[in-house]
């Protein structure tokens, strides 16, 4: 087929799409069954190209790893409160003298060796994260009150930890509780085919108390035991590959996630790509907070340095420099918005109505297009004549004029907001200048700074401010820009507790329309 008769055949469709635009896997599926052709796509995507390594371990490379956990069952049956018990058992993690940090998973030690537990409790996550394809726990965790028994979240738990063929671990909890009665849980899981293996089963069930920190310690060598069956093992020497936990924005740090690494050792400075989000590692925290230099396999860490947040379920890979990481971010979010270009629906005015009478529309985008200017002003005039209660209808262009593409993507789409690091400077002297405060001493390291711009400042890699550029000097003149290479002296907008060793980060803010 030529391009042309492609497009033909997409705009009868209903797709818009020029020559020069690239067709997403499922559109490109799409054209051809509509042509009678099933399609077999061969070479996937050119960022496998760059992405490609040698996927497969040799077994002399391979050492064991923290098995991963995650705690499910039904609401109230206490799965909270047990993550928080074991976390609170874990004497490295309290010698460590951190501060308890939710980061989404946790590493609690026992007889020297670590395990890993996701600590968003609920199938929710966990199933989620399947929907996407990534597997991330090695053992789930069944948590049934002994005093409720199985319950309709209890029995879904298990579908989708049976479904996932993950091996399953009961807590039967609460056992401290009047009315409690561990027998009877074993009997309703022994009906869902969950037999003990007390009763010649092969589930292993531990009877806890979570309020009283019960037997914990014995359902935490249950799962080193499961483990030890499963020979987790991975190499740690390969380039880092794992699956987000979860992620957020930040307002201080910026885009935040919490990775679990499976593959390789993740290192502060090493660039990965994950999902349509790319990030060169700024820092890396554990679960106390404390400043991580690397984590290996079955470890999770928070990642700082994202350009996006990165979505939970989204894999991580690493990629070889800046540019490729960037590209191949790029090349997915265009392939995603092709694809939800053509799963997209034509909303048609009954939709419109549902949405309203739904109350998820309040404000009705109206971009108003006509052949000539007379027919636009009468739209309008009309339009706004109209008033509904529920929804307020607001025009938010006009012109005479064919519809463009551009006028599609003002009436739909939110724009998002993307962060560019302009420059690095390191702190290499403190002044304190009267009546203005402290002044940073710095040596550009990358890139530039600018007066006004926005700021960061790192500490262990850690941001301890988030502010603006007060001031900035070379020698003793005020200038706009500073540029690599070249020594300044910097003023934060209300931010004086500046250290020699601090870094600055300058950074900007850009809103970028989607389309
Ligand atoms: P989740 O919804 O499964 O996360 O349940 P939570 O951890 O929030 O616990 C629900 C309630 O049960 C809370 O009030 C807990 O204090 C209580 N609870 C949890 N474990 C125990 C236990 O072992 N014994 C008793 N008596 N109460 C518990």
């Amino acid at each position: 087929m030529t391009p042309a008769e492609i497009v033909k055949k997409l705009f009868l469709l209903g797709e818009m799409y020029t020559v020069a635009q690239s067709l997403s896997d499922e559109a490109a599926e799409i054209v051809a069954s509509d042509y009678g052709y099933q399609l077999q796509i061969v070479s996937p995507d050119e960022e496998e190209d760059l992405l490609a390594e040698e996927e497969v371990d040799d077994e002399s490379q391979l050492t064991p790893r923290p098995p991963v956990i995650t705690v499910m069952g039904h609401v109230d049956h206490g799965k909270t409160l047990l993550l928080d018990k074991i976390r609170q058992t874990d004497v490295v993690g309290q010698e460590h003298g951190g501060i308890t940090q939710h980061i989404g998973a946790y590493q609690v030690h026992k007889n020297g060796r670590a395990i890993t537990f996701i600590d968003t409790p609920g199938h929710e996550a966990f199933t989620q994260m399947r929907a996407r394809g990534a597997q991330s726990t090695d053992i789930a965790v069944l948590v049934v009150a002994a005093d409720d028994g199985v319950k309709p979240q209890t029995v879904e738990a298990l579908s989708h930890a049976k479904a996932a063929e993950v091996p399953i671990v009961v807590a039967v909890n609460k056992i401290d509780k009047e009315g409690a009665d561990p027998t009877r849980v074993r009997q309703q899981l022994t009906e869902l085919e969950v037999v003990p293996e007390e009763w010649g089963g092969n589930y292993p069930f531990v009877d806890i108390s979570a309020k009283q920190g019960t037997h914990i310690d014995d359902l935490l060598d249950v799962l080193l035991l499961v483990a030890d069956i499963q020979d987790l093992k991975a190499n740690e020497k390969a380039p880092p590959r794992g699956v987000v936990i979860e992620a957020h924005l930040d307002k201080g740090r910026g885009p935040v996630a919490t990775v679990l690494v499976q593959r390789g050792t993740l290192r502060v400075g090493d660039i990965i790509v994950c999902g349509t989000a790319w990030a060169r590692v700024r820092a890396m925290l554990d679960d106390d907070g404390k400043p991580l230099n690397e984590a290996g396999p079955g470890s999770p860490a928070q990642v700082l340095g994202f350009n996006a947040v990165p979505e939970a379920g989204d894999d991580f890979r690493s990629a070889p420099d800046e540019r490729g990481a960037r590209q191949i971010a790029q090349d997915r979010e265009s392939r995603r918005r092709v694809a939800d270009m053509v799963s997209r629906k034509t909303v048609t005015l009954e939709d419109l109505y549902e949405q309203t009478r739904e109350g998820e529309l309040t404000e009705l985008n109206v971009i108003l297009k006509a052949d000539v200017q007379g027919s636009l002003e009468a739209v309008q005039d009309a339009l706004e004549k109209m008033k509904m209660e529920e929804v307020a209808v607001r025009v938010i262009h006009r012109a005479v004029g064919a519809i463009t593409e551009n006028d599609v993507t003002l009436a739909v789409l939110k724009p998002v907001f993307v962060e560019d690091i302009t420059g690095r400077a390191q702190v290499r002297a403190t002044f304190k200048v009267p009546k203005i405060g402290t002044i940073a001493g710095c040596y550009m390291e990358e890139g530039k700074a600018t007066r006004g711009q926005k700021v960061r400042l790192l500490r262990d890699g850690v941001v301890v401010s988030d502010t603006t550029v007060s001031s900035l000097r070379r020698f003793k003149d005020d200038v706009r820009e500073v540029t690599s290479g070249y020594e300044c002296g910097v003023g934060l907008d209300n931010f004086h507790d500046i250290k020699e060793g601090d870094v600055l980060e300058f950074y900007e803010v850009r809103e970028v329309p989607r389309d």
